[in-house]
């Protein structure tokens, strides 16, 4: 079975935050399967750059009004179909934004660029490899499935949309829509059009064959206004070809016996060797070697992933004896807060501004615990990097945060299954409560390594969720096959 994934980052190209893990990984994960998964994504330069050599397979001379190449190679194990649109692609800033942080103002033009070429793939752009499925990744990729419902030719390829966060919708004026290249049809309540805008996740919802979101108990969250953010009404619509597939890691680049980017290597039979990591966080951040629990975030710094809290709970956590170290960029004032406590608790609470790969690794080989009180969470890879690397999650219960961390509640430390502290409501007492029995049980040593054991053996690799997709793909291509 041949499968397109269409993404807007994929590691280890481009990344942003897990949608780039999740479209680095499956194709990996699904190879034993029997499915042939390549990825079309943008020629921004880093890919370029990174990808080199590189066999052409189309020219397009007008593009969504430019003129664009698209490009074909094998990189890191990946089968990739660039997209070369410099005049698209080729920027300073990120995938999104540029330098200053703003969006760029044709991202509606550079996204459906994206989805246009994939959906071309679908109708035999590439005289070697057509896919039997195409399988994109946010608003993004919304449009893929719009291009293919709405296209002249017409091979109907079933066309599955994950959503990764909902927040992040790709709402646009409807001015954009003749450019767009959809029939006037599209612009319609079962095409694009979304409260008299074009919506590009709104689209993509309404005519991919099939939804996916990243686990199975934000499925349930996002039919709910609170979790739906304006789409939960057409997502009820949907609600039947709705599944939840929660994401695994890529194990050989997240594994503590063999990383290369932290100090020392150790599995969960030799837990003691991670003391080495410790140390060198402490070091790196500036912190005093004490005994009391290094706390890491490693995070955008959002409303969203709890930041504010974990600022709000600084001085309680240096109060007790522990210690805080973030990772992370993001809301300015969010930023600022934690300058802020940086400077009230120095050696005791410190901040990396930015985004960094291979810190992120020691602080999940060395901190004890991973703070992430996220207030909606699709599915959350820091959880399941901290459970892989015994750094114990604390966790908001909602979203895939709930559906990977077993609470450490007297049955099951009991039973020796914990793997994490849960806790609700997400707000500053829930928060407090939960930081209050993390610093307990650090002090219960047999309950603390239990803990990190269980975490480390509970399994976070790909393979389940790899057989849910494959499963998914099969269920479509025969519902091709009825007439
Ligand atoms: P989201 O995609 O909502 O940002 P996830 O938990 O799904 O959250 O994925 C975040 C990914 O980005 C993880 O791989 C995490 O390690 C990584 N990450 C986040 N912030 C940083 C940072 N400042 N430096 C390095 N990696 C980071």
């Amino acid at each position: 079975m041949k499968v397109l994934s269409v993404a807007s980052e994929v590691f280890p190209l481009i990344k942003t935050g897990g949608l780039a893990d999740v479209a680095g990984a499956l194709p990996i994960a699904l190879a034993p399967l029997g499915i042939a998964m390549r990825t079309i994504m943008p020629g921004y330069p880093v890919v370029l750059e990174k990808v080199g050599k590189m066999r052409r397979v189309a020219d397009f001379p007008d593009l969504l009004g430019k003129p664009a190449r698209l490009l074909f190679a094998e990189h890191a194990g990946l089968d990739l179909y660039v997209i070369d649109c410099p005049g698209l692609y080729d920027r300073d800033g990120g995938p999104y934004v540029d330098k200053t942080g703003k969006d760029y103002l044709d991202n509606w033009q550079r996204f459906a660029a994206l989805s246009r070429v994939a959906s071309d793939l679908a109708n035999g752009l590439d005289p070697d490899w057509a896919p039997d499925i195409i399988h994109g990744h946010d608003w993004q990729a919304g449009l893929a499935p719009v291009y293919l419902k709405y296209s002249e030719v017409g091979t109907h390829t079933p066309s599955v949309l994950t959503i990764h966060n909902i927040a992040f919708q790709g709402q646009f004026s409807p001015l954009i829509f003749p450019a767009l290249g959809l029939p006037p049809a599209a612009y319609s309540v079962d095409g694009v059009e979304y409260y008299g805008d074009v919506g590009y996740l709104k689209g993509g919802l309404r005519t991919a064959w099939a939804i996916t979101t990243v686990s199975p108990t934000y499925a349930e969250e996002i039919l709910e206004p609170e979790f739906g953010m304006g789409l939960e009404g057409l997502i009820g619509e949907r609600a039947r070809d709705l599944i939840g597939i929660v994401n695994g890691i890529d194990d050989d680049v997240w594994n503590p016996e063999t990383d290369t980017h932290i100090p020392v290597n150790y599995t969960h039979a030799s837990l003691d060797r991670r003391a080495r990591n410790r140390a060198a966080i402490e070091k790196r951040f500036g912190l005093a070697a004490t005994d009391g629990p290094i706390f890491c975030v490693v995070s955008r710094l959002t409303w969203q992933k709890g930041i504010d809290l974990v600022i709000e709970l600084a001085d309680e956590i240096v109060a007790h004896g522990g210690k805080l170290a973030v990772l992370g960029s993001g809301d300015p004032v969010l930023e600022e807060g934690i300058r802020a406590a940086a400077a009230r608790h120095p050696g005791r609470v410190a901040i990396v501004f930015g985004y960094d790969e291979p810190l992120s690794h020691l602080m999940q080989a060395g901190a004890d615990a991973i703070l992430i009180p996220s207030r909606f969470e699709p599915c959350g890879l820091t959880q399941l990097y901290g459970l892989r690397y015994g750094c114990v999650p604390v966790v908001g219960r909602t979203g895939g945060l709930s559906d990977t961390i077993i609470d450490a509640n007297g049955a099951a430390l009991a039973a020796g299954v914990a793997t994490g502290i849960q806790f609700s409501p997400v707000d500053r007492h829930g928060f407090a409560q939960a930081i209050r029995r993390t610093l307990r049980l650090f002090e219960d040593k047999p309950a603390w390594t239990g803990m990190q054991t269980a975490a480390m053996k509970s399994d976070v690799s790909w393979q389940t969720s790899a057989g849910q997709y494959a499963s998914l793909y099969k269920t479509l291509i025969n519902r091709v096959a009825v007439p």
